[in-house]
């Protein structure tokens, strides 16, 4: 079967900062549909123009669209232009497991895929093939009859049976991104966190369960990005990185004992860092440049409400380690929390510059759905928009902030840290500037309304 498979384009927080790599979900569900026979395009809009208004899809037998909240706007969009072709539209993604039953009422798709994509996206393909429109399979939801016909799949148990992802589907030459000054690319180790932090997706959608791929499965796949991609930056995108630190070290020692001379920074937490100095050194040694850390807030009963299950005294001890191994740190702080308050906003900002840490990253606390914070917060939502759930906007009702309060705050603590000197030169100039361009001249608005009911502040 001929599949088409789109990675709308992104607006959301880490875009707008500069992280902007190969889509790996969409090329480990390309790849996985190659090796069962079908045949696949990819399109990223991040990476390539794609005129969606204009384009026949009436050439691909099945399209896939993965989403997350901030796009589904544009993906609605996308959405209408499939249709007009009379092609079956399978969306997957975070935000397309949260709101499935909305987007199969709403003829928003045909079908929706539920966490890790690969298998259930490659049946449908298959059953589609044979004419069975409606076929019963894990991980699948759709609307049948007007009801709709649901069932959860398990998480994927052995990660090593998928190949490794698409990457020569995508236009490689188009992502710029760069790390230690050299072109850089992603690579996913493991899936799922056992923390389930309140609001975070990582949990809920990749499950509670941390899966990891053998050491050696990854150890080929950095030889092949170093080896026949000629990359020598890597980002290890999985949702932590060092969960288990014997892992961390011995995927660090395979990498100098294979001579691969790269730089690589990945997602950790300030608790696995601080009581493991051996897991640092290796790291350290093995190329490790920088690993980022959510202290998300400084004010222990914040962290509780997020169910953080972490001490904010810790926070300093995190940098000092990091920087006896020479190792960078991106340190994320997250205001908004219930309890927040203004003080306890600029106590952050003045901690976040004192501790030290080489790049600072705010986010304003946003319940994604699909997200516990989501559940807890469905009824105080006021942003009528999706566009607004980019981690830079007050979308609910708060009790000690309006939205342009927290916004003022949210750019003051950029421009607080950013206007230092020391990082103003080594890293604030072209940070600073994209973080204060993206949120006031992105201008983007799509025609969904999601909360109807509800008043605009
Ligand atoms: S914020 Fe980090 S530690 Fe918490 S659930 Fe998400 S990935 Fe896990």
């Amino acid at each position: 079967m001929n599949v088409l498979l789109i990675n709308p384009q992104n607006t959301g927080y880490y875009y707008k900062l500069g992280a902007f790599y190969p889509p790996l979900g969409m090329a480990y569900i390309s790849s996985y549909l190659k090796k069962h026979g079908h045949n696949v395009k990819m399109v990223d809009m991040n990476a390539e123009r794609f005129n969606y208004k204009d384009f026949d899809y009436s050439q691909f037998e099945l399209v896939g669209i993965s989403t997350d909240t901030v796009r589904f706007p544009l993906v609605v969009d996308i959405s209408r232009y499939v249709k007009k072709c009379n092609v079956p539209l399978v969306l997957g993604g975070p935000h397309a497991a949260a709101d499935y039953e909305r987007i199969l009422r709403d003829n928003i798709a045909d079908y929706v895929v539920f966490g890790e994509g690969e298998i259930p996206t490659c049946q449908l393909a298959s059953e589609l093939e044979k004419g069975n429109r409606y076929p019963e399979l894990d991980g699948l939801a759709y609307s049948k009859d007007g009801s709709i016909v649901s069932k959860k799949q398990d998480f994927i148990k052995d990660l090593d049976n998928l190949p490794f992802p698409d990457r020569d589907g995508l236009p490689l030459n188009n992502y710029k991104s760069r790390f230690d000054k050299n072109p850089a690319t992603s690579i996913i180790t493991s899936r799922g966190c056992p923390f389930n932090c309140e609001f975070c997706s990582a949990s809920q959608f990749m499950g509670m369960r941390w899966r990891k791929r053998s050491n050696e499965s990854v150890l080929e796949e950095i030889k092949l990005l170093v080896k026949k991609y000629g990359y020598k930056s890597i980002i290890f995108f999985d949702d932590n990185f060092t969960l288990d630190p014997k892992r961390a070290i011995d995927i660090s020692e395979k990498i100098l004992k294979n001579d691969l001379k790269i730089s690589w920074w990945a997602f950790s937490r300030a608790d696995e860092v601080v009581y493991n100095e051996e897991m640092l050194e290796a790291l350290s040694r093995a190329g490790c440049k920088m690993l980022f850390i959510g202290f998300e807030n400084i004010n222990d009963e914040i962290l509780e409400e997020f169910n953080k299950k972490l001490s904010a005294s810790i926070a300093s001890s995190v940098v000092e380690k990091l920087k006896k191994f020479n190792i960078d740190t991106f340190a994320s702080f997250i205001m908004g929390g219930l309890k927040d308050t203004k003080d306890n906003v600029v106590k952050n900002m003045k901690f976040a510059k004192k501790l030290g840490a080489e790049i600072v990253q705010f986010s304003i606390l946003t319940p994604y759905p699909g997200t516990r914070l989501f559940t807890k917060l469905k009824d105080k939502l006021f942003k009528k928009s999706y566009e607004y759930y980019d981690g830079t906007h007050l979308v609910f009702q708060h009790p000690n902030f309006n939205s342009s309060q927290l916004r003022r705050l949210f750019m003051r603590a950029y421009y607080y840290i950013y206007t230092e000197p020391k990082k103003l030169f080594k890293r604030g100039l072209p940070f600073f500037w994209r973080m204060v361009t993206s949120t006031t001249k992105n201008k983007i608005r799509y025609p969904l309304e999601v909360y109807p009911d509800i008043k605009q502040s």
